[in-house]
């Protein structure tokens, strides 16, 4: 160390000369002491560090150290002080993004959570008899009036509804399943997996890309309990290819007395393909179709709070309100109030297509969309048009969390170029403001999709992008 840096370092404040500090003062008035004065030691320990590594100094003044100190305690302050989850503006195009949340909740789902949140309910007592009463029966009664299915049980998420499923149907037997529906959905999801961790042994018949109703018999044996139809949430195989129909499946249970699970991964209520997505077989149709048990999310396509929903023949869902594993997925007071908030709005399926975010966001027409795109392009020219250069661009959007991998509804596009720094800074910048804001970058612009944001917060993204341009790093 210079004998400069040795004499610079006595110029450093004392903690308790930076705690004096009026700013910081200000600053324990909304943060816990402990995170004040930790802060405060970490931005000092970090000066110190500096001073001595430098081989020129140069003879430092005791103020500005002490102002650097401040300015440093207080951002470190801030960062500490930042909720786990913070808001992000989703420019992605993703409606269904399971990195920012997956589905928003409609309004009256929002409002029935703050109900409950914020008040003693009747989760388990029975107000008509003042007896203990069950916390799922409103929810079951909707499920059951809207999938037509005999019986409805909600848990914690769908793969904990497929475990439970198959825990109960299958534990020490055999289950069959085609070789072209072992999916993997992200975060570890592997059917195969899922099978071992339920007791139940995995039986794979048919090819990758064919699987026709006679492997499934001809795999047939005492052992079998169970005959699974996993949908290929996340991926298609295309061309040359066969799968066997739950309706056919179902033939096979009856003659067999086999029951039939559908894993419907998304699973959804309301056909979109009048929307320009694809077609896919509603909850209910599955139900009609014969399938005994069918497991789907709560926070994919139905729009609501993450659940796993598992709808079926009465006696089968007994059964599985009797296994234990029932009592450790069970899903709590809020989840319960937002689910049936969120299929309530589905008794007016015309108003549901408005009033869920989810099915809002992918069913916009596209004359609305460019007037978003527009809209949003202008909010931006006018916040920090000195900054970017904003146009427009088509594209297309993606229905996200593992459902319509092969959808792209048309979108039009924000294309935005930095004139002042690189489109990858810019986007981590981005990641940085409050709220965030999450794009796409592509050919050296950063694309930004209005289908999955709000009109009112529009004026939040070209604050976020102004700030994020100008600002000045360390
Ligand atoms: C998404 C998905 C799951 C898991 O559902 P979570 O609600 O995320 O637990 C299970 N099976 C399929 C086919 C899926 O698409």
């Amino acid at each position: 160390m210079s004998i400069e840096a040795g004499s610079n370092l006595r110029q450093l404040p004392a903690v308790d000369e930076v705690l004096r500090n009026d700013q910081v003062v200000a600053l324990l008035e909304t943060n816990p002491r402990v995170l004040v004065v930790e802060s405060i030691r970490e931005t000092l320990d970090e000066i110190r560090a500096r001073v001595i590594r430098q081989s020129d100094p140069g003879a430092l003044d005791r103020q500005d150290l002490l102002d650097e100190a401040v300015q440093r305690t207080e951002a470190r302050v801030r960062q500490k002080a930042r909720p786990v989850l913070r808001r992000v503006l989703n420019a992605s195009g993703v409606v269904l993004h399971t990195n920012l949340g997956r589905s928003v909740l409609s309004e009256s789902a929002r409002e029935a959570v703050e109900q409950v949140a914020s008040n003693y309910c009747n989760l388990e007592l029975n107000l008509d008899t003042g007896k203990r009463g069950t916390r799922y029966s409103l929810v079951e009664d909707l499920l059951v009036r809207l999938t037509g299915a005999e019986s409805a049980l909600v848990v914690n998420n769908n793969a904990g509804a497929v475990l439970l499923a198959l825990g109960t149907l299958a534990k020490g037997r055999s289950v069959i399943v085609s070789r072209g529906q072992l999916v993997e959905i992200g975060g570890s999801f592997r059917i195969p997996d899922v099978m071992e961790q339920s007791g139940a042994k995995l039986v794979e018949v048919g090819t990758t890309n064919k699987t026709y109703l006679r492997d499934y018999r001809q795999a047939l044996t005492d052992d079998t309990a169970l005959l699974l139809q996993v949908h290929t949430s996340n991926y298609r195989i295309v061309g040359f290819t066969h799968e066997t129909s739950v309706r056919e499946l179902a033939g096979l249970g009856s003659e067999t007395g086999l029951p039939v699970m559908s894993d419907l991964g998304s699973g959804f209520l309301i056909d979109l393909s009048p929307f320009g997505l694809p077609y896919e077989p509603t909850v209910q149709e599955i139900v009609a179709d014969g399938a005994d048990v069918v497991t789907f999310s709560g926070d994919k396509l139905l729009g609501g709070p993450q659940a796993g929903i598992i709808v079926g023949r009465k006696e089968i869902v007994d059964r599985m309100k009797k296994n234990p594993l029932t009592r450790a997925l069970r899903v709590d007071k809020l989840t319960l109030a937002a689910l049936q908030a969120t299929l309530r709005e589905y008794l007016e399926p015309e108003q549901a297509l408005q009033s869920i975010p989810t099915l809002r966001m992918l069913t916009l027409d596209s004359a609305v969309i460019e007037e978003k795109a527009t809209l949003l392009a202008g909010f931006i020219r006018a916040e920090a048009g000195d900054e970017l250069q904003v146009s427009l661009e088509g594209g297309a959007s993606q229905v996200g969390g593992g459902a319509m991998p092969t959808a792209d509804p048309r979108t039009v596009l924000v294309a935005l170029q930095p004139r002042g720094l690189g489109v990858d800074e810019l986007a981590t910048r981005l990641r940085d403001t409050d709220p965030a804001l999450v794009g796409r970058v592509h050919d050296l612009k950063v694309l930004l999709d209005p289908r999955t944001l709000r009109d009112d917060e529009y004026h939040l993204v070209a604050r976020v992008l102004k700030q994020a341009c100008t600002e000045v790093r360390d």
